[in-house]
């Protein structure tokens, strides 16, 4: 077993990987809205200030950003047609990458311009999801609804977009595994809707099959916040950039399921260097047991999966095996209900890394371009 060798781009990309943390609007590829901008600008008002530099990763340097960035996307994608044609090429993009266990996070969309309703939006990604399993066997997809934090600005708002949220979760429960809370973190009162969810979804039956994932300490100074969030305990954190050391060390300690975003946290905390980045704590230092590894927005952040895993095993030192302990503990971590959990675990993720290396355990790391890519092919077939 090769041991020692820093895990190359193509040995990752070979490995069958699992997405936790992506939100369907910031996964569209950057030239998908740039031809949806050219196709549209010339019959929409609402587009023709709208500057293609602001797609470029070079002028996204931090949070405030992104999120004029999402509204930006909003205007795009409107309608049934478009939400099916962004949802089928995000998830071939994810299929390419090697992604076989996928959690897709969105907030339902309604648009009365174009009669798209919540229900529409989800019967749509329903279909893309459906023709997935023809077009690219052996991904399972599963969705997590968001809310978004930032429209809560009242109890009553609170209460009436969880009810809402949580409707359609039941009515498209063969799909819908979990609920996030999402949004710009400068904006919205989570105090608001954490209660709500606490006791829908841990006091009523109805709900006991959803999971939650909370968007946590995304900002510097949140730490009531987290601490609110920290107490609900939700089975997945995503982010955790801005823990103080208190929080971490509680984290860390009781191996709660964190949700990690290489380039995405770099930005929001400004960073200089991977190497600085919170994962060193947690895996390196602590050996949390329960780390995923994941993108936020593909798009936004001109990334991939394997570009997320290659920039940890440069900045840590990462062998092959710990990017698979890494895929194994993401799956565990993973929302699936229990059928497809058994499925995809021995097709894929309980077994060992000599195994879905094609026997080659890792040999071909080194970065030859026929590699374990070709091996792995081979072997996985079964
Ligand atoms: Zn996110």
């Amino acid at each position: 077993m090769n041991g020692t060798i820093q895990a190359s781009r193509h040995a990752i990309k070979a490995l069958p990987k699992v997405e936790l943390h992506a939100h369907l609007h910031g996964s569209i590829k950057q030239q998908t809205l740039q031809r949806l901008l050219a196709e549209r600008r010339p019959s929409d008002d609402r587009l023709a200030d709208v500057s293609f530099d602001l797609f470029h990763i070079d002028s996204i340097r931090d949070l405030d950003k992104c999120f004029v960035y999402f509204e930006l996307v909003y205007l795009l994608v409107e309608d049934e047609q478009t939400v099916q044609q962004i949802t089928q090429e995000v998830l071939r993009d994810f299929y390419e990458d090697g992604v076989r266990y996928l959690e897709l996070r969105t907030t339902p969309k309604a648009n009365e311009r174009t009669g798209l309703t919540k229900d529409s939006y989800l019967q749509t990604l329903e279909r893309a999801i459906e023709w997935a399993k023809e077009a690219l066997p052996d991904m399972q997809v599963y969705l997590l609804l968001s809310v978004n934090r930032a429209r809560l600005t009242s109890a009553e708002d609170a209460r009436k977009d969880v009810d809402e949220l949580l409707d359609l979760a039941i009515k498209h429960r063969s799909l819908v595994v979990g609920v996030d809370i999402c949004g710009n973190p400068a904006k919205g009162d989570l105090s608001l809707v954490l209660p709500l969810l606490r006791s829908r979804l841990y006091d009523d039956a109805r709900y006991h099959h959803l999971k939650l994932t909370v968007h946590t300490a995304e900002m510097a100074n949140t730490d009531t916040e987290n601490a609110a969030i920290l107490e609900l305990n939700p089975q997945r954190l995503g982010h955790v950039c801005f823990l103080s050391d208190a929080h971490s060390e509680l984290v860390a300690r009781e191996g709660r399921a964190i949700e990690l975003c290489p380039t995405s946290n770099k930005v929001a905390m400004d960073l200089t260097t991977m190497e600085d980045h919170h994962f060193g704590y947690y895996y390196k230092e602590r050996r949390h047991p329960a780390i995923s590894i994941c993108t936020d927005d593909t798009g936004l952040f001109s990334t991939t999966l394997t570009d997320e895993l290659q920039h940890l095993a440069q900045a840590f030192d990462l062998t092959l095996d710990d990017i698979w302990s890494l895929q194994q503990s993401a799956f565990k971590s993973s929302f699936a209900p229990p059928e497809a959990r058994q499925r995809l675990g021995e097709r894929f993720f309980f077994r060992p890394l000599s195994d879905v290396c094609g026997g080659c355990g890792g040999e071909n790391n080194a970065g030859d371009e026929r590699g374990v890519a070709e091996g792995c092919e081979g072997e996985r077939g079964g």
